[in-house]
């Protein structure tokens, strides 16, 4: 039952699309510095066997005793697994190679789909007051990315500005549907966002208008270009706006924040 005293719970995003490479680790690492800059609490939660979220914070493997399978598979409490990153505001939970066998242990269990929504429901989530939680999937339809989609209110997914971009999109969007069919009735789609853009080239230009011709609104109007600035920062363990602030990487997710946190405030207000 609804316990009416206790604090609506933060608003968990799952960064998906099943292709690797798209920009998901970039954008979650990024769009969650880019929120706690603007003053909100976020939590960000790696649920890809690779770490790569983990490392491009500075979550070195030692200090990942507890991991996002402990929160999934061991009933591990909250509190065990997160930690506050560098970053005033952002705290994370971590991954390591661990995940790649919970794909396999997830099929056995009963409520295999539900790990992730339960886990981030656990009472004592209240005591940090997260704003946002996103979830960084990892790049396939598994068992993982499910479990994230049940978890979340919505789905905010990178699409890289090349060929074939839009191609891969449907089988996602099937996915999401069969989800909302079964067990998240009300998962919607964040939107979508242009990844690795480049004005300069023809094909980022045809991606792009094929895919608000055929997307709409759900695209953002902010897009995030190739920018040199983004791929150096995870060797220096840091997101882009700590590594290089005023490059054009930086700028570009803080415009993202600032879209969504509009588009949240303008739905609140309608609502
Ligand atoms: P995914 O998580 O979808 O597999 P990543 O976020 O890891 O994708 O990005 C794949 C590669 O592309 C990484 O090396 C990353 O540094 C690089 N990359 C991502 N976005 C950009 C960008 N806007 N400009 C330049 N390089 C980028
Ligand atoms: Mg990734």
């Amino acid at each position: 039952m609804s316990d009416p005293t206790r604090p609506k719970g933060p608003r968990i995003i799952a960064v998906a699309n099943q292709k690797g490479g798209v920009g998901k680790t970039t954008t979650a690492i990024n769009l969650a510095a880019a929120l706690a800059e603007q003053g909100q609490r976020i939590l960000l939660v790696d649920l890809d066997p690779q770490g790569n979220a983990s490392t491009g914070l500075g979550v070195e493997l030692e200090d990942r005793k507890f991991s996002t399978y402990d929160l999934l598979l061991d009933d591990a409490p909250l509190g065990a697994v997160i930690q506050p990153s560098t970053i005033q505001g952002l705290w994370i939970c971590p991954a390591t190679t661990d995940l790649s066998s919970a794909d396999m242990e997830l099929v056995s269990t009963e409520k295999r789909s539900f790990l992730l929504h339960d886990a981030l429901r656990q009472i004592d989530i209240d005591a940090y007051e997260f704003d946002y939680v996103l979830i960084d999937c990892p790049p396939s339809l598994s068992l993982l990315t499910v479990n994230a989609m049940v978890a979340a209110q919505s789905v905010l997914v990178p699409l890289q500005a090349e060929f074939f971009a839009l191609e891969g999109l449907s089988q996602l969007m099937l996915t999401i549907r069969e989800v909302r069919q079964s067990a998240n009735r009300d998962l919607r789609i964040e939107g979508v966002v242009l990844t690795m853009y480049d004005v300069r080239n023809n094909l980022s230009q045809q991606v792009e208008a094929d895919a608000r011709a055929t997307l709409g609104e759900l695209v953002f109007r902010t897009m995030i270009p190739r920018n040199v600035r983004i791929s150096e920062a995870p060797s220096y363990a840091l997101p882009v706006l700590s590594y290089d602030t005023g490059s054009r990487g930086a700028e570009a997710y803080r415009a993202l924040a600032k879209e969504m946190l509009l588009r949240h405030a303008a739905a609140k207000q309608g609502a």
